[in-house]
């Protein structure tokens, strides 16, 4: 277990900005996160925790302490007739983890396929795709304090959990590290098949949670860049949610505007659509643009600084705002 200094976040980072932090630390160990923790490049800087890096931006070098995970295991931790548990630890990529399931026949993560980052993200972000949230199958979340340096968890009721949203973001926000996560998944087949093009899905005979997948990873690599190849956070900007009032003018003006009603006073309207109808499909700055398959996307050339993304996200959500009356809010976590 090694502090590295000055160490480069452009390979552990899918936004794969040119940007460095004071401090890398990875343990593997619940015993060696605690040694980090009392180390005093820990104790003396500011810090923070990295999974994958797939929903973090850094606008400057980090001037702190960042730890990683990797702590990986897949854990059987009880079985009934109908559900199983499984422990997981924190630095299991997520897709690994979705595999896993399919290929023992556990359903509930398979429309979650495809998803960057670890595990311990999973429950801190409440990743979701497809009509589901993992939030529907975490169960527990289990933490290091880093305050008691002591082991604590978190039943799902005590989560918060919200539309990509947690305590872990909040109240809590960096002063627990997610160690393992436990996900109690249904050993009967179910599926939820009421996304747009899971929908034909439920006329399949024999339907599998491998048919779901590879529809899914399909739809996925068809409008979203492969981070391996093309920088980006995925979705930059959460899709707003607006009063059915401000709904009713917008309409007025723009009959195709795709919406989603969240209840009898709220409406959901894509971000994407905002920005592509707002002139800014493929707008670049510097080495940063709006990916054309997916406007919600800003992507990387290769060549782009903190400052580039940082002004088109600026721009992006100045434009939409003077078009449509609405305020987008990233959805990246912005450091
Ligand atoms: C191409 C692409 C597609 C994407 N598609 C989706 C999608 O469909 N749905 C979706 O929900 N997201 C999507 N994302 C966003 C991203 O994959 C998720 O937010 C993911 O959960 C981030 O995981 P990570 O391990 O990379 O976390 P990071 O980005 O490294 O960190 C995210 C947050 O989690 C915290 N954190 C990480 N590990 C721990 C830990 N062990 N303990 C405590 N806190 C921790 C970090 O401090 C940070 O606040 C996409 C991203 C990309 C690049």
């Amino acid at each position: 277990m090694e502090i590295l200094e000055n160490y480069p976040l452009k390979d552990i980072t899918t936004m794969h900005l040119d940007v460095r932090c004071k401090y890398f630390a990875e343990y593997a160990t619940e015993e060696e996160l605690i040694e980090l923790l009392l180390s005093p490049q820990y104790g003396l800087n500011r810090s923070m925790h990295i999974g994958g890096g797939s929903n973090l931006v850094f606008t400057r070098d980090y001037d702190g302490m960042l730890l990683h995970s990797r702590i990986r295991y897949i854990s059987k931790i009880a079985a009934s007739t109908q559900t199983v548990r499984l422990e997981v630890g924190a630095g299991v990529a997520w897709d690994d983890f979705v595999k896993h399931c399919i290929e023992h026949g556990y359903y509930g993560a398979e429309n979650l396929s495809g998803i960057p980052g670890e595990v311990g993200a999973s429950a801190v972000q409440n990743i979701g795709s497809y009509g589901a949230e993992v939030c529907d199958i975490i169960s527990r979340v289990n933490c290091i304090d880093t305050v008691t340096m002591e082991a604590c968890h978190f039943m799902h009721d005590e989560c918060q959990y919200a539309y990509r949203d947690s305590i872990f973001k909040h109240q809590h926000s960096q002063r627990y590290i997610v160690t393992s996560v436990e996900y109690t998944l249904s050993l009967k087949p179910q599926f939820t098949l009421t996304y747009g093009p899971l929908k034909a899905l439920a006329e399949k005979p024999a339907l599998s949670m491998s048919d779901v997948r590879e529809t899914i990873l399909s739809v996925r690599n068809s409008k979203l860049p492969d981070p391996r190849e093309i920088g980006s956070v995925g979705s930059f900007f959460k899709n707003p949610v607006i009063s059915t009032q401000q709904f009713g003018k917008l309409v007025a003006t723009y009959p195709a505007i795709p919406h989603y009603p969240i209840d009898d006073n709220m409406v959901k309207v894509p971000a994407g659509w905002l920005i592509e109808n707002a002139g800014l499909k493929g707008h670049s700055i510097g080495g940063a643009y709006v990916y054309e398959k997916q406007c919600l996307v800003i992507a990387n050339n290769g060549n782009a600084t903190p400052d580039d993304v940082v002004s088109l996200c600026k721009h992006i959500t100045q434009t939409v705002n003077d078009k449509f009356g609405i305020e987008l809010h990233p959805e990246a976590n912005i450091i």
